[in-house]
């Protein structure tokens, strides 16, 4: 697997701009920043039982790039929810970045992953009544609270400045097309500096060149070190990942490339 298909510059991104944000303390070099032991997660009960993701065991190591594919409904959502720390699993543990998470309470849950995970959606989730810069402040006023007005705002506008949008910062997410909303989704998602970004499918609202310079942005942060979950129905996008994990019927089917 290489990582070229897309990986080129579309003059999109500034990518001299180093982010300079304090990241969450790293898992020790050469474990696996995900490490997931049969993750499995049922709703409901005896016949009504929906299997989301059913013993799925995955590591993911520091600074890799995983596309998780499969068809609609294989659970390659609920997957990217319990490691994003959206979820949790019914069973199964659940090592992020050192810490175990499968059985953590829900508002520890949300503080750990404001500190450790970069989420992008497929359908972007700004907020609409806030400006660009403001969405992308947003997350580190909720991840790092402790980071003064300034140090989020020059912070924020070298996130914007990274995904190309550097003269977008006052404009509202309906004053932007989808492309835009996406890198802005982007900016937020790596304004943290946390160690791990989990992408559901965020080309998958774009057409091809918006969907290219979108992952062409989560390539440079892989790049960078930042470990890099995403999942998607392109198989080209899916090609440029050092692993490609094929998701059916709520279990990991097969793992396709990579060192392990
Ligand atoms: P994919 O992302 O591959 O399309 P999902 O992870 O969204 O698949 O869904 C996997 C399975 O889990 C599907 O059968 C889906 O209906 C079920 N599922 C997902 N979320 C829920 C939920 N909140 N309640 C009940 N079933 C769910």
């Amino acid at each position: 697997m290489v990582r070229s298909a897309v990986d080129r510059d579309d003059g999109v991104m500034n990518t001299t701009s180093v982010l300079t944000a304090t990241p969450a303390p790293m898992a020790p070099t050469g474990t696996a920043l995900v490490a997931a032991r049969d993750l499995t997660r049922i709703w409901g009960k005896g016949d009504a039982a929906q299997v989301g993701v059913a013993d799925a065991s995955l590591d993911v190591r520091r600074g890799e790039l995983v596309a998780i594919v499969g068809p609609s409904g294989a659970g390659k959502s609920t997957l990217a929810a319990l490691i994003a720390g959206i979820d949790r699993p019914t069973s199964g543990s659940l090592v992020v970045n050192g810490t175990r998470i499968d059985r953590m309470k829900i508002d520890r849950l949300a503080a750990w992953r404001g500190e450790n995970v970069g989420i992008v959606f497929q359908d972007f989730h700004l907020l609409p009544t806030l400006t660009a810069i403001e969405n992308v402040e947003l997350a580190i006023e909720l991840a790092q609270r402790s980071t003064g007005r300034r140090e989020r705002r020059r912070r924020s506008i070298e996130a914007l400045d990274a995904v190309g949008l550097g003269g977008y910062a006052r404009r509202l997410p309906a004053q932007m097309s989808g492309g835009e909303q996406q890198r802005v989704g982007v900016a937020r998602a790596m304004v943290t500096g946390a160690p791990l970004i989990v992408a559901d499918e965020p080309t998958g609202a774009l057409d091809r060149a918006n969907g290219d310079a979108v992952h062409a942005l989560l390539l440079d942060q892989a790049r960078r070190g930042t470990t890099v979950v995403f999942i998607t129905h392109d198989l080209d996008l899916a090609g440029t990942a050092d692993r490609v994990v094929h998701m059916l019927d709520g279990r990991i089917d097969t793992i396709e490339g990579g060192r392990s």
